[in-house]
């Protein structure tokens, strides 16, 4: 069985984007309105021969009804499948109180857990990410999945324990 790595964050933070970028496909949607990949959506990806399963989900916004309630179903799912969790904010957005509530219940889920501020391109990414040192989560690594940068060495210390 190949490791797990899923990509979670609330809607519109670049979790296709970076599935596609991980996955080399264009298979993952990726849109500018939120929340339109509805179901967890599998791929593999390869890293310096190591290979991998990367879960693209369709986010969580903490305040769910409907078939955002069903959304966020699924990414709790693919929290528990996962032996790594990718938790992807958004940079230009900056810190959002979903982010908090996400943050909150992975705190209380036993994975190894990386925090993740996307579209650092073009910004200073190290002033716009500084909020998210207050999640409590670690680390904040930059990329901009877009352009690929910063990926590398989250793949580095990501898959390093797998
Ligand atoms: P998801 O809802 O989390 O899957 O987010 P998407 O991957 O669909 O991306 C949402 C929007 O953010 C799209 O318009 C992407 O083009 C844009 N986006 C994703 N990654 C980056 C990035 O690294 N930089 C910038 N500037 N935009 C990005
Ligand atoms: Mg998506």
């Amino acid at each position: 069985m190949l490791p797990v790595v899923a990509l979670v964050g609330r809607p519109n933070v670049g979790k296709s984007t970076l599935f596609n970028r991980l996955t080399n496909t264009r298979d993952a949607l990726v849109a500018d309105f939120p929340g339109l990949t509805r179901d967890r959506k599998y791929g593999q990806a390869t890293y310096e021969q190591k290979q991998f399963i990367v879960v693209d989900t369709g986010g969580i916004t903490g305040d769910e009804e409907g078939i955002d309630a069903e959304m966020a179903q699924q990414s709790l799912r693919a929290i528990d499948e996962a032996d790594v969790v990718l938790f992807l904010v958004d940079a230009r957005a900056g810190l959002l109180p979903a982010d908090i509530g996400i943050a909150e219940h992975l705190r209380k889920v036993n994975k190894k857990l990386f925090l993740v501020a996307n579209k650092v391109d073009g910004i200073d990414g190290d002033s716009e990410s500084a909020d998210f040192y207050t999640l409590g989560l670690g680390n904040v690594h930059q990329i901009a999945a877009a352009h690929g940068r910063g990926v590398t060495q989250l793949l580095e210390e990501a898959l390093l324990p797998l």
